[in-house]
């Protein structure tokens, strides 16, 4: 492991007064032991239990170790890490449910992951302790993010992550309000990983998730990965289309062979042709969407790609005489480059 990376743990909290005490003293446990540069950032999403209190004295408690952000009001858990992400200035970030179901000691499983060379480092919750209903869900969800990200990922509910920090600057750059961080991220991510971790039972307060809140989330996900849905119209509208000219022929052929009074004097026909135009109009708003669409990713504007590193300029060749002397100072410059 190199010690000297600085590590950044983002830790987005929402009315957790219960469980804050127990989150930071074995987050600082398991920082002073496995890590000699950190930071623990809080951020307070808007919280009337007296959470941001509490994280503004541990803050004042532990300067340069607690760093706490505070939101005027609630914005949502993945705006918090977004905050969070913003302030820190670790190469890695590590980011944390505050309410103690991810335990803390994993953070050093996923660091010495990231550590071998991967972007993204996300985990598997193994004997997870929620609801069937919230077990369901997130396997249908996991199933559809990975056919559409190509990312090979099995828990993407799972917020304990680790983050390169050219990954979260990726992330940064990209200024859409509603966001789903672990799809964002592997959007970006080259090399990507999974580690085990274990999952407790709540014992603090409720999930912050009401079923309307767990909805939006799923738009926000389904609208940051595609616009298939947008797609999708023009998909119907041909299919309707071609079952109306399909039935249309099959109308034109039975009526040549029972003659005009088969088929209830036309209507059928009629029938037919109001399908093609139906379909028709599908097409049409298929097309709008497809402009709509367009838009969507220009208004977005994330990045097209992103160069973690150019090799070969005047400035990466000092880079390389420095390593000649000074390995360690290579990687910083490297890092900087
Ligand atoms: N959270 C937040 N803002 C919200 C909802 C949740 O910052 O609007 C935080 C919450 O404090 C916790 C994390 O996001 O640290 C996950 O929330 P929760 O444990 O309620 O979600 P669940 O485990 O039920 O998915
Ligand atoms: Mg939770």
């Amino acid at each position: 492991m190199n010690k000297s990376e600085l590590i950044s743990i983002v830790i987005p909290v929402f009315n957790e007064a219960g469980s804050l005490d127990e989150l930071i003293r074995r987050c600082l446990d398991i920082c002073h032991t496995r890590f000699s540069r950190f930071e623990i950032i809080l951020v307070d999403d808007g919280s009337t239990d007296g959470s941001a209190d509490m994280i503004c004295n541990s803050a004042g408690q532990h300067p340069g170790e607690i760093i706490g952000v505070l939101l005027n009001r609630n914005y949502g858990q993945h705006a918090a890490i977004m905050a969070g992400f913003e302030k820190s200035t670790g190469d890695i970030v590590v980011t944390l449910d505050a309410d103690l179901q991810n335990p803390p000691e994993e953070i050093g499983k996923l660091v010495e992951k990231i550590m071998q060379g991967f972007d993204v480092v996300g985990s598997v919750r193994k004997d997870r302790q929620d609801s069937i209903f919230r077990r369901l869900a997130s396997a249908s969800i996991n199933r559809v993010v990975r056919s559409y990200t190509g990312v090979d990922m099995h828990d993407y509910g799972c917020m304990l992550r680790a983050y390169r920090r050219h990954i979260v600057d990726a992330m940064l750059s990209c200024h859409e309000h509603s966001t789903f961080i672990p799809v964002l991220a592997n959007s970006f991510a080259g090399k990507t990983a999974e580690v085990e971790v274990g999952h407790e039972k709540r014992t603090e307060g409720d999930s912050k998730y009401s079923l309307w809140k767990l909805i939006n989330l799923q738009f926000d996900l389904l609208t940051s990965m595609s616009t298939l849905p947008l797609r999708l119209l023009s998909v119907v509208g041909v299919l309707i289309s071609a079952t109306g000219i399909g039935f249309g022929l099959f109308l034109f052929v039975m009526r040549l062979i029972h003659g005009p009074g088969w088929a209830a004097q036309g209507v059928f026909t009629l029938f037919a042709a109001l399908f093609i135009f139906i379909g028709f109009q599908f097409i049409g708003m298929g097309l709008l969407g497809e402009y709509i669409g367009r838009m969507y990713h220009d208004v977005r504007g994330r990045p097209r790609y992103f160069v973690c590193r150019v090799a070969g300029e005047i400035q990466d060749l000092k880079v390389v005489t420095a390593s000649a002397t000074k390995p360690a100072d290579n990687e910083n410059l490297l890092k900087k480059s």
